[in-house]
């Protein structure tokens, strides 16, 4: 089976197991996080704090999660290199520049922009991140709420670009509500990337059902991966959603995931009782018995956490007939 890199190096996709698709271990919005992101408070503390969860996200069942955490929100591989070392489980790294609005001063003046990121990613695949050998395994890519930006679509398009020269897949950060994993779907196309290289995330964050076919019926994936921000979806609404497509048939298109971290510089730990459910560990503990006890069969839900993110990230592109909701329970029952 095809071999996909990891912070500690390759591991054979089998391997991978349950997988979180968009998590962040350390996230840097501030602008002083942004631009110094070798230095959080308490550093030690923190990546305590990191193992920790890690391990007992471990025990619960899960096996690799993969950090979306890109330039522009902090990456800073080193550290999250030394929790990989203590941890029992994969971690993932992205390659890719998150933008919502304007390029970042460097590239606004540069004389081929599209250019100089699609090199850059592309050297993050092949080569490795900011000279530490780690090797991205995914692309991330944002769109906003203001949407389509002249930064946010060339941005978009040497994303495509990288995937092309790569094979990686891409996973997307969009506004739901904006409807705008669409835009980031005509262009990707444009560019002749195969829909079904592509996870357009945050999809859970709206109920809207005419919309989440739409965006599966191109052949891409959907991110049902905002479990815990309840302010924005209720959690009986995003379980509903996911068990209502699940009965339509669409289990091996979905993926799910918190979009959760350890630290984030921009929410401060007082605001964590306002989403008490925000974190790594509300997938296994409430989320999965909640759609079992809607009548999600258990090979849909192997489906979403191990088999569609295996398909993603080794590469291999799965055809399901859209319209069997037993798809992924058959596909079980022959092993
Ligand atoms: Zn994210």
């Amino acid at each position: 089976m095809a071999r996909v890199n990891t912070v500690r190096g390759p591991v054979d996709a089998a391997e991978l197991g349950a997988v979180l698709m968009h998590e962040h271990l350390f996230l840097l919005s501030s602008p002083a996080g942004r631009a110094h992101p070798e230095r959080i408070p308490d550093e030690g503390r923190r990546v305590g704090d990191a193992v920790d969860r890690l391990r007992r996200l471990k025990e619960r069942g899960i096996d690799t999660l993969v950090d979306l955490t890109v330039a522009g929100a902090g990456r800073y591989l080193p550290r999250v290199q030394a929790v990989a070392a203590r941890v029992d489980l994969h971690i993932i790294a992205a390659a890719g520049l998150f933008v919502l609005d304007r390029l970042p001063p460097p590239l606004e003046t540069h004389r081929d922009p599209t250019r100089a990121l699609v090199e850059t990613f592309i050297g993050e695949i092949r080569v490795g991140i900011g000279g530490t050998g780690v090797k991205a395994a995914v692309l991330k890519c944002a769109t906003g709420r203001r949407g389509v930006t002249p930064a946010v679509e060339r941005v978009l398009r040497a994303t495509a670009r990288a995937q092309l020269a790569t094979g990686a897949p891409i996973c997307t950060h969009t506004h739901a509500a904006s409807r705008n994993g669409l835009d980031q779907l005509r262009i990707f196309a444009e560019e002749g990337v195969d829909p079904a290289r592509v996870v357009i995330g945050h999809s859970g964050d709206t109920a809207d059902l005419g919309y989440l076919e739409k965006l599966m019926e191109t052949g891409a994936y959907i991110g049902m991966d905002r479990f815990g921000i309840d302010p924005v979806l209720g959690f009986e609404r995003r379980v509903d959603t996911v068990a209502r497509l699940c009965r339509m048939g669409y289990a091996a298109k979905m993926v799910l995931s918190h979009d959760a971290s350890c630290y984030n510089d921009a929410f401060p730990e007082a605001r964590a009782a306002e989403v008490p459910n925000w974190h790594y560990f509300h997938l296994p503990d409430d989320v999965v018995p909640a759609l079992r006890a809607r009548g999600v069969g258990q090979g849909q839900i192997r489906a979403m956490l191990v088999e569609n993110p295996r398909a993603i990230l080794a590469g291999g592109v799965r055809r399901p007939e859209r319209h069997d909701p037993e798809f992924s329970c058959s596909q079980e029952e022959e092993r």
